[in-house]
Protein backbone atom coordinates (compact mmCIF):
# COMPACT_ATOMS: atom_id res chain seq x y z
CA UNK A 1 0.00 0.00 0.00
CA UNK A 2 1.61 3.46 -1.25
CA UNK A 3 2.22 4.97 2.28
CA UNK A 4 4.07 8.28 3.71
CA UNK A 5 4.54 9.36 6.87
CA UNK A 6 2.79 11.68 8.58
CA UNK A 7 4.77 14.94 9.92
CA UNK A 8 1.64 17.77 10.29
CA UNK A 9 -0.16 15.84 13.44
CA UNK A 10 0.13 18.63 15.93
CA UNK A 11 -0.16 17.07 19.82
CA UNK A 12 -1.69 18.50 23.05
CA UNK A 13 -1.81 17.20 26.20
CA UNK A 14 -4.73 14.71 27.13
CA UNK A 15 -6.97 16.81 29.55
CA UNK A 16 -6.94 18.91 27.11
CA UNK A 17 -8.54 17.36 24.63
CA UNK A 18 -11.28 15.96 27.32
CA UNK A 19 -11.73 19.22 27.75
CA UNK A 20 -12.78 20.01 24.34
CA UNK A 21 -15.31 17.22 23.64
CA UNK A 22 -16.53 17.03 26.64
CA UNK A 23 -16.51 13.07 26.88
CA UNK A 24 -17.24 10.99 24.11
CA UNK A 25 -18.80 14.05 22.21
CA UNK A 26 -18.83 17.53 21.70
CA UNK A 27 -18.94 20.64 23.90
CA UNK A 28 -20.10 23.68 22.45
CA UNK A 29 -20.09 27.31 23.51
CA UNK A 30 -23.56 28.43 25.03
CA UNK A 31 -25.65 30.06 21.93
CA UNK A 32 -28.98 31.60 22.71
CA UNK A 33 -30.63 28.84 22.97
CA UNK A 34 -29.97 25.36 23.63
CA UNK A 35 -32.13 22.24 24.44
CA UNK A 36 -30.24 18.29 24.82
CA UNK A 37 -31.58 15.08 26.86
CA UNK A 38 -30.06 11.36 27.26
CA UNK A 39 -32.34 8.94 26.44
CA UNK A 40 -31.44 4.78 26.24
CA UNK A 41 -32.88 3.61 23.00
CA UNK A 42 -31.12 0.88 20.43
CA UNK A 43 -29.28 -0.80 23.53
CA UNK A 44 -27.24 2.38 24.00
CA UNK A 45 -26.98 5.41 25.65
CA UNK A 46 -27.79 8.04 23.30
CA UNK A 47 -27.22 12.02 23.49
CA UNK A 48 -28.88 15.00 21.63
CA UNK A 49 -27.78 18.72 21.49
CA UNK A 50 -29.78 21.17 19.89
CA UNK A 51 -29.18 25.39 19.16
CA UNK A 52 -30.57 27.79 17.92
CA UNK A 53 -32.81 30.69 18.86
CA UNK A 54 -36.57 29.73 20.42
CA UNK A 55 -35.96 27.56 23.72
CA UNK A 56 -39.81 26.13 23.46
CA UNK A 57 -39.61 25.57 19.64
CA UNK A 58 -36.00 23.93 19.89
CA UNK A 59 -37.75 21.92 23.05
CA UNK A 60 -40.40 21.29 20.73
CA UNK A 61 -38.19 19.61 17.99
CA UNK A 62 -36.14 17.77 20.47
CA UNK A 63 -39.47 15.92 21.77
CA UNK A 64 -40.26 15.12 17.98
CA UNK A 65 -36.84 13.94 17.96
CA UNK A 66 -37.06 11.37 20.72
CA UNK A 67 -40.05 10.11 19.62
CA UNK A 68 -38.87 9.26 16.66
CA UNK A 69 -35.90 7.47 18.13
CA UNK A 70 -37.74 5.07 19.89
CA UNK A 71 -40.67 4.51 16.70
CA UNK A 72 -37.37 3.71 15.47
CA UNK A 73 -36.23 1.29 17.69
CA UNK A 74 -39.49 -0.35 17.88
CA UNK A 75 -39.91 -0.90 14.47
CA UNK A 76 -36.07 -2.24 13.59
CA UNK A 77 -35.17 -3.77 17.16
CA UNK A 78 -34.47 -7.89 16.32
CA UNK A 79 -34.70 -8.60 19.62
CA UNK A 80 -38.59 -7.16 20.02
CA UNK A 81 -41.12 -9.35 18.69
CA UNK A 82 -43.55 -7.23 17.90
CA UNK A 83 -40.88 -4.90 15.12
CA UNK A 84 -41.00 -5.03 11.83
CA UNK A 85 -37.85 -6.95 11.69
CA UNK A 86 -38.68 -10.08 14.11
CA UNK A 87 -41.94 -10.36 11.37
CA UNK A 88 -39.10 -10.44 8.68
CA UNK A 89 -37.03 -13.11 10.59
CA UNK A 90 -40.31 -15.28 11.20
CA UNK A 91 -41.05 -15.14 7.44
CA UNK A 92 -39.89 -18.31 6.29
CA UNK A 93 -39.88 -17.72 2.57
CA UNK A 94 -43.36 -15.73 2.54
CA UNK A 95 -42.91 -11.84 1.56
CA UNK A 96 -43.74 -9.51 4.57
CA UNK A 97 -44.57 -6.07 4.28
CA UNK A 98 -42.12 -3.19 4.98
CA UNK A 99 -43.01 0.48 6.22
CA UNK A 100 -40.95 3.10 3.92
CA UNK A 101 -38.94 3.63 6.76
CA UNK A 102 -37.55 0.07 7.23
CA UNK A 103 -37.38 -0.66 3.44
CA UNK A 104 -35.57 2.37 2.89
CA UNK A 105 -32.59 1.12 5.47
CA UNK A 106 -33.06 -2.59 4.23
CA UNK A 107 -32.77 -1.24 0.82
CA UNK A 108 -29.08 0.70 1.29
CA UNK A 109 -28.22 -1.57 3.85
CA UNK A 110 -27.96 -4.31 1.47
CA UNK A 111 -26.56 -1.94 -0.76
CA UNK A 112 -23.18 -1.84 1.56
CA UNK A 113 -23.22 -5.68 1.99
CA UNK A 114 -22.98 -6.10 -2.14
CA UNK A 115 -20.30 -2.46 -1.89
CA UNK A 116 -18.27 -4.54 0.52
CA UNK A 117 -18.48 -7.88 -0.87
CA UNK A 118 -20.39 -9.25 1.87
CA UNK A 119 -17.87 -8.12 4.70
CA UNK A 120 -20.89 -6.62 5.84
CA UNK A 121 -23.65 -9.29 5.93
CA UNK A 122 -27.59 -8.56 8.05
CA UNK A 123 -27.89 -12.40 7.84
CA UNK A 124 -24.68 -12.61 10.88
CA UNK A 125 -27.26 -12.47 13.64
CA UNK A 126 -28.29 -16.51 14.12
CA UNK A 127 -24.29 -16.29 14.51
CA UNK A 128 -24.25 -13.60 16.64
CA UNK A 129 -26.66 -14.77 18.83
CA UNK A 130 -24.57 -18.29 18.97
CA UNK A 131 -21.71 -16.23 20.70
CA UNK A 132 -24.17 -15.18 23.04
CA UNK A 133 -23.76 -11.13 22.09
CA UNK A 134 -27.52 -10.69 22.30
CA UNK A 135 -27.89 -12.41 25.90
CA UNK A 136 -24.91 -11.52 27.53
CA UNK A 137 -24.64 -15.65 28.04
CA UNK A 138 -21.50 -15.90 26.17
CA UNK A 139 -20.26 -19.21 24.99
CA UNK A 140 -17.40 -20.57 22.01
CA UNK A 141 -19.46 -22.40 19.49
CA UNK A 142 -17.23 -25.39 18.10
CA UNK A 143 -15.79 -25.57 14.72
CA UNK A 144 -18.57 -27.75 13.34
CA UNK A 145 -21.05 -25.31 14.70
CA UNK A 146 -19.39 -22.44 13.09
CA UNK A 147 -19.09 -23.99 9.39
CA UNK A 148 -22.75 -24.45 9.82
CA UNK A 149 -23.57 -21.11 10.63
CA UNK A 150 -21.63 -19.41 8.22
CA UNK A 151 -22.82 -21.31 5.23
CA UNK A 152 -26.54 -19.50 6.25
CA UNK A 153 -25.04 -16.06 6.29
CA UNK A 154 -25.95 -14.47 2.51
CA UNK A 155 -27.69 -11.41 2.21
CA UNK A 156 -28.27 -12.26 -1.10
CA UNK A 157 -31.15 -14.79 0.24
CA UNK A 158 -32.83 -11.57 1.54
CA UNK A 159 -35.58 -10.83 -1.10
CA UNK A 160 -36.72 -6.83 -1.10
CA UNK A 161 -39.87 -6.51 -3.54
CA UNK A 162 -39.67 -2.51 -3.85
CA UNK A 163 -42.43 -2.71 -6.07
CA UNK A 164 -44.82 -4.53 -3.37
CA UNK A 165 -42.48 -3.07 -0.39
CA UNK A 166 -42.11 -6.68 1.24
CA UNK A 167 -39.33 -8.65 2.24
CA UNK A 168 -38.63 -12.12 3.07
CA UNK A 169 -35.89 -14.52 4.45
CA UNK A 170 -35.65 -18.17 3.75
CA UNK A 171 -36.49 -20.80 7.02
CA UNK A 172 -33.48 -21.09 9.64
CA UNK A 173 -32.13 -17.10 8.35
CA UNK A 174 -32.17 -14.29 10.64
CA UNK A 175 -31.39 -9.98 9.84
CA UNK A 176 -30.03 -7.37 12.17
CA UNK A 177 -29.89 -4.46 11.82
CA UNK A 178 -27.69 -3.53 14.68
CA UNK A 179 -24.43 -2.99 12.47
CA UNK A 180 -26.58 0.26 10.66
CA UNK A 181 -29.62 1.42 12.92
CA UNK A 182 -27.97 4.13 14.62
CA UNK A 183 -26.45 5.55 12.08
CA UNK A 184 -29.43 5.33 10.00
CA UNK A 185 -31.36 6.79 12.69
CA UNK A 186 -28.82 9.74 12.84
CA UNK A 187 -29.80 10.54 8.86
CA UNK A 188 -33.47 10.31 9.95
CA UNK A 189 -33.24 12.69 12.66
CA UNK A 190 -31.00 14.84 10.60
CA UNK A 191 -33.77 15.10 8.10
CA UNK A 192 -36.09 16.41 10.69
CA UNK A 193 -33.93 19.03 11.92
CA UNK A 194 -33.53 20.22 8.74
CA UNK A 195 -36.90 20.70 8.31
CA UNK A 196 -37.48 22.40 11.76
CA UNK A 197 -35.40 24.75 10.44
CA UNK A 198 -32.06 23.78 12.79
CA UNK A 199 -28.93 24.42 11.70
CA UNK A 200 -26.26 23.39 14.90
CA UNK A 201 -27.01 20.11 16.81
CA UNK A 202 -25.25 17.45 17.88
CA UNK A 203 -26.45 14.11 17.47
CA UNK A 204 -24.15 11.13 19.70
CA UNK A 205 -26.56 8.13 18.52
CA UNK A 206 -24.23 5.82 21.14
CA UNK A 207 -21.06 3.67 20.20
CA UNK A 208 -19.21 6.26 18.70
CA UNK A 209 -22.02 7.38 15.62
CA UNK A 210 -22.26 10.81 15.61
CA UNK A 211 -24.45 12.97 13.35
CA UNK A 212 -23.16 16.36 13.13
CA UNK A 213 -25.75 19.21 11.87
CA UNK A 214 -23.67 22.28 10.80
CA UNK A 215 -21.05 23.76 13.07
CA UNK A 216 -21.14 24.73 16.68
CA UNK A 217 -23.16 28.11 17.40
CA UNK A 218 -20.15 29.73 17.86
CA UNK A 219 -19.57 28.59 13.75
CA UNK A 220 -16.29 26.42 14.70
CA UNK A 221 -16.41 22.84 14.04
CA UNK A 222 -17.63 20.12 16.32
CA UNK A 223 -15.13 18.38 17.63
CA UNK A 224 -15.20 14.43 18.43
CA UNK A 225 -12.72 12.59 21.02
CA UNK A 226 -11.57 9.23 19.22
CA UNK A 227 -11.50 6.43 21.91
CA UNK A 228 -8.37 4.60 22.16
CA UNK A 229 -9.39 1.14 21.44
CA UNK A 230 -6.37 -0.09 24.05
CA UNK A 231 -7.48 2.47 27.35
CA UNK A 232 -10.37 4.27 28.52
CA UNK A 233 -8.92 7.55 27.44
CA UNK A 234 -8.58 9.29 23.79
CA UNK A 235 -6.22 9.13 21.25
CA UNK A 236 -7.21 12.38 19.12
CA UNK A 237 -9.90 14.51 18.03
CA UNK A 238 -11.74 14.23 14.69
CA UNK A 239 -13.60 18.21 13.75
CA UNK A 240 -16.77 17.64 11.81
CA UNK A 241 -18.93 20.18 9.90
CA UNK A 242 -22.07 19.10 9.34
CA UNK A 243 -20.93 15.30 8.34
CA UNK A 244 -21.02 12.30 9.70
CA UNK A 245 -18.81 9.67 11.60
CA UNK A 246 -19.37 6.12 12.53
CA UNK A 247 -16.84 3.54 14.55
CA UNK A 248 -16.60 0.01 15.19
CA UNK A 249 -14.25 -1.54 17.51
CA UNK A 250 -13.21 -4.83 19.12
CA UNK A 251 -13.41 -3.13 22.32
CA UNK A 252 -17.22 -1.92 22.35
CA UNK A 253 -18.73 -5.26 22.82
CA UNK A 254 -16.49 -8.78 24.00
CA UNK A 255 -15.98 -11.30 26.45
CA UNK A 256 -12.64 -12.72 27.52
CA UNK A 257 -12.30 -16.64 27.54
CA UNK A 258 -8.40 -18.16 28.60
CA UNK A 259 -6.67 -14.89 27.97
CA UNK A 260 -8.43 -14.14 24.13
CA UNK A 261 -11.28 -11.46 23.59
CA UNK A 262 -14.04 -12.14 21.84
CA UNK A 263 -15.66 -9.36 20.19
CA UNK A 264 -19.34 -8.50 18.68
CA UNK A 265 -18.02 -8.02 15.34
CA UNK A 266 -18.21 -11.21 12.96
CA UNK A 267 -16.45 -12.33 9.62
CA UNK A 268 -19.33 -13.79 7.53
CA UNK A 269 -17.15 -16.23 5.99
CA UNK A 270 -16.01 -17.89 9.22
CA UNK A 271 -19.05 -16.57 11.83
CA UNK A 272 -16.47 -16.13 14.31
CA UNK A 273 -14.83 -12.47 15.56
CA UNK A 274 -13.50 -10.86 12.82
CA UNK A 275 -9.74 -10.58 13.54
CA UNK A 276 -8.08 -8.02 10.66
CA UNK A 277 -5.79 -6.94 12.80
CA UNK A 278 -7.50 -4.29 13.21
CA UNK A 279 -8.58 -2.23 16.80
CA UNK A 280 -11.10 0.30 15.71
CA UNK A 281 -12.15 1.91 12.80
CA UNK A 282 -14.01 5.58 12.13
CA UNK A 283 -15.27 6.79 9.09
CA UNK A 284 -16.29 9.71 8.35
CA UNK A 285 -18.71 11.04 5.61
CA UNK A 286 -22.42 12.13 4.69
CA UNK A 287 -24.73 9.92 5.45
CA UNK A 288 -24.92 7.94 9.03
CA UNK A 289 -25.66 4.80 7.40
CA UNK A 290 -23.26 4.71 4.97
CA UNK A 291 -20.35 5.60 7.95
CA UNK A 292 -21.88 3.16 10.49
CA UNK A 293 -22.30 0.33 8.37
CA UNK A 294 -18.83 0.98 6.37
CA UNK A 295 -17.18 1.17 9.77
CA UNK A 296 -18.01 -2.24 10.60
CA UNK A 297 -17.56 -3.70 7.06
CA UNK A 298 -14.12 -2.40 7.26
CA UNK A 299 -13.49 -3.77 10.66
CA UNK A 300 -13.95 -7.17 8.88
CA UNK A 301 -11.92 -6.08 5.87
CA UNK A 302 -8.88 -5.05 7.33
CA UNK A 303 -6.71 -2.05 6.22
CA UNK A 304 -5.67 -3.10 2.76
CA UNK A 305 -8.73 -4.20 1.92
CA UNK A 306 -10.49 -1.61 3.03
CA UNK A 307 -8.21 1.01 1.34
CA UNK A 308 -8.95 -0.58 -2.31
CA UNK A 309 -12.75 0.11 -1.31
CA UNK A 310 -11.77 3.62 -0.44
CA UNK A 311 -9.91 3.94 -3.67
CA UNK A 312 -12.44 1.62 -5.74
CA UNK A 313 -15.54 4.05 -4.42
CA UNK A 314 -14.64 7.20 -4.48
CA UNK A 315 -18.36 8.83 -4.85
CA UNK A 316 -18.80 7.74 -1.22
CA UNK A 317 -17.11 10.46 -0.46
CA UNK A 318 -15.59 8.53 2.81
CA UNK A 319 -12.58 9.24 4.76
CA UNK A 320 -11.26 6.31 7.16
CA UNK A 321 -9.07 6.01 10.63
CA UNK A 322 -7.31 2.84 11.08
CA UNK A 323 -6.17 2.39 14.50
CA UNK A 324 -4.57 -0.98 14.40
CA UNK A 325 -3.71 -3.88 17.03
CA UNK A 326 -0.20 -2.76 17.35
CA UNK A 327 -1.07 1.28 18.48
CA UNK A 328 -0.78 2.29 14.79
CA UNK A 329 -2.74 4.42 12.53
CA UNK A 330 -3.47 4.75 9.16
CA UNK A 331 -5.68 6.86 7.61
CA UNK A 332 -6.94 8.87 4.40
CA UNK A 333 -5.84 12.32 3.16
CA UNK A 334 -9.01 13.69 3.86
CA UNK A 335 -8.45 13.53 7.53
CA UNK A 336 -5.06 14.77 7.86
CA UNK A 337 -6.34 18.32 8.71
CA UNK A 338 -9.73 17.39 10.78
CA UNK A 339 -7.61 14.73 12.83
CA UNK A 340 -5.21 15.36 16.01
CA UNK A 341 -3.59 13.28 18.25
CA UNK A 342 -3.52 13.95 21.59
CA UNK A 343 -0.41 13.04 22.21
CA UNK A 344 2.95 11.97 20.45
CA UNK A 345 4.69 8.73 20.32
CA UNK A 346 2.23 7.08 17.79
CA UNK A 347 3.39 6.19 13.94
CA UNK A 348 0.80 7.55 11.98
CA UNK A 349 0.47 6.59 8.15
CA UNK A 350 -1.62 8.67 5.44
CA UNK A 351 -2.30 6.70 2.35
CA UNK A 352 -2.06 8.31 -1.02
P1 LIG B 1 -21.29 -1.92 14.77
O1 LIG B 1 -21.21 -1.73 16.25
O2 LIG B 1 -22.01 -0.82 14.05
O3 LIG B 1 -19.97 -2.22 14.15
O4 LIG B 1 -22.23 -3.19 14.51
C1 LIG B 1 -21.99 -4.41 15.14
C2 LIG B 1 -23.29 -5.17 15.25
O5 LIG B 1 -23.70 -5.58 13.93
C3 LIG B 1 -23.15 -6.45 16.04
O6 LIG B 1 -23.54 -6.23 17.39
C4 LIG B 1 -24.07 -7.42 15.33
O7 LIG B 1 -25.40 -7.25 15.77
C5 LIG B 1 -23.99 -6.97 13.89
N1 LIG B 1 -22.88 -7.60 13.13
C6 LIG B 1 -21.78 -8.26 13.57
N2 LIG B 1 -20.98 -8.59 12.54
C7 LIG B 1 -21.60 -8.14 11.41
C8 LIG B 1 -21.28 -8.17 10.03
N3 LIG B 1 -20.15 -8.70 9.56
N4 LIG B 1 -22.17 -7.59 9.17
C9 LIG B 1 -23.31 -7.03 9.62
N5 LIG B 1 -23.67 -6.97 10.91
C10 LIG B 1 -22.82 -7.51 11.80
MG1 LIG C 1 -21.76 -0.08 12.17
Amino acid sequence: MPARMLGRLTAFPLAFALLLTGGLTGCASRGPAQVETQIFAMDTVMSLALYGEDQTSLQGTLDGLVDTLYQLQNTLSVTDEASELSALNRSAGQPVSLSAQTEEVLSAALELCALTGGALDLTAYPAVKAWGFTTGEYRLPGAAELTELAQHIDYTQLQLDSFAHTACLPQGMEADLGAVAKGYAGDVLAGQLEQAGVTSALLDLGQSTILAVGDKPDGSPWRIGVQDPAGESYLGVITLSGQAMGTSGGYQRYFEEDGVRYWHILDPDTAAPARSGVASVTVVGDKGLVCDGLSTALFVLGVDDGIQLWRDHPELGMEILFVLEDGSLVLTPGLEDSFTLAQEGREVTVVS
